[in-house]
């Protein structure tokens, strides 16, 4: 069997590319997609639509189809929240004038973040991160490369520990959207809002988690990404079990960033993930869905905006 037909059938709905911290370009991710045989992709950049609509932009082929995607980090108390958004019109003017001043506010910080770097008495120039960033949007992932390339840290891995994690010795937070800004934002855009990889958000209790899940949900979640490399068949069990108590889809992705995480291959994580298309077809659904109600965007208050 070739691996085109091996593979025949399955998705990968969490890619980065050089519009963001991946190291592919969307046009390699395409053609590394193609390679391996998905039937389907989707470019969830963070913070950036550019990655996903390049791809958009390519003439379509009848073997991999291309969603719409994009990764946004919302503001939680503790822990790590984000958003992907699917299914989404890149075109929309709300979403493109938002991601404008969420892009504005990441250029600052990372501007602070060289600045405390050099105050520490490490020689490294804004210049430098630019250069290996691919031309893209810089994340703390590309200044944890140039620390590395320097020899100020021995892994990008020690590189966050030591300075660029929420505590470490160079860290700077930025302005991001509420979680139902975030989920608003997509909404507004015909998208569908899925939690990404929720063992992030660092809530261990499964009643805590299942609350969280619920407030999401009212302020217009629609899915869980709940195939991902770190979560582990206990996690997936977990969520696949809240994600059908609570009428939301269930999405998968790798994460793959190319050699900025170079254990995770597109398409199968770290060897054994295996994301149907039929997930794909469920997203589609609940776009359908979403855009048949008039209340596609929640004005409530939940405890999310406290
Ligand atoms: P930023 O969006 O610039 O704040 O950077 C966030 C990115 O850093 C995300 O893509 C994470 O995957 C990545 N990241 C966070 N912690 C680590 C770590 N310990 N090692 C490598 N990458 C990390
Ligand atoms: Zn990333
Ligand atoms: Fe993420
Ligand atoms: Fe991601």
């Amino acid at each position: 069997m070739d691996m085109a037909s091996r593979h025949s059938g399955w998705v990968d709905l969490h890619v980065h590319s050089t519009a963001s911290d991946g190291s592919l370009s969307p046009l390699k991710i395409i053609e590394r997609a193609k390679e391996i045989g998905l039937r389907a992709i989707a470019i969830t950049d963070h913070d950036t639509i550019e990655g996903s609509a390049e791809a958009l932009g390519y003439p379509p082929s009848s073997s991999l189809e291309i969603l719409s995607g994009i990764e946004i980090s919302a503001h939680v108390p503790s822990g790590t929240m984000h958003i992907l958004g699917y299914l989404l019109r890149l075109d929309d003017l709300s979403l493109r004038h938002t991601l404008k001043r969420v892009q504005e506010a990441r250029a600052n910080r990372n501007i602070r973040i060289v600045e405390k770097l050099q105050d520490m008495g490490i020689p490294i120039e804004y210049d430098e991160i630019a250069a290996i960033s691919g031309g893209g949007q810089i994340g703390r992932p590309h200044i944890a490369q140039v620390l590395v390339h320097k020899g100020t840290a021995r892994s990008v891995d020690e590189a966050f520990k030591t300075f660029l994690r929420k505590g470490g010795a160079a860290y700077v937070s930025r302005y991001r959207l509420l979680p139902s800004e975030a989920i608003q934002m997509i909404l507004r855009a015909g998208g569908v809002p899925v939690l990404g990889h929720p063992f992030t958000l660092d809530v261990r209790d499964e009643g805590d988690l299942e609350g969280l899940l619920v407030d999401l949900k009212e302020a217009g979640l629609k899915g869980v990404e709940v195939y991902y490399p770190e979560h582990g068949s206990e996690r997936t069990t977990q969520y696949e079990r809240l994600a059908r108590r609570h009428g939301l889809v269930m999405t998968g992705g790798t994460d793959f960033h190319g050699a900025t995480k170079p254990r995770v291959q597109m398409g199968i994580g770290r060897g054994d993930l295996r994301i149907p298309y039929r997930l794909v077809e469920k997203l589609k659904e609940a776009k359908v869905q979403s855009m048949g109600r008039s209340s596609a965007v929640p004005t409530g208050r939940s405890r999310l905006q406290k």
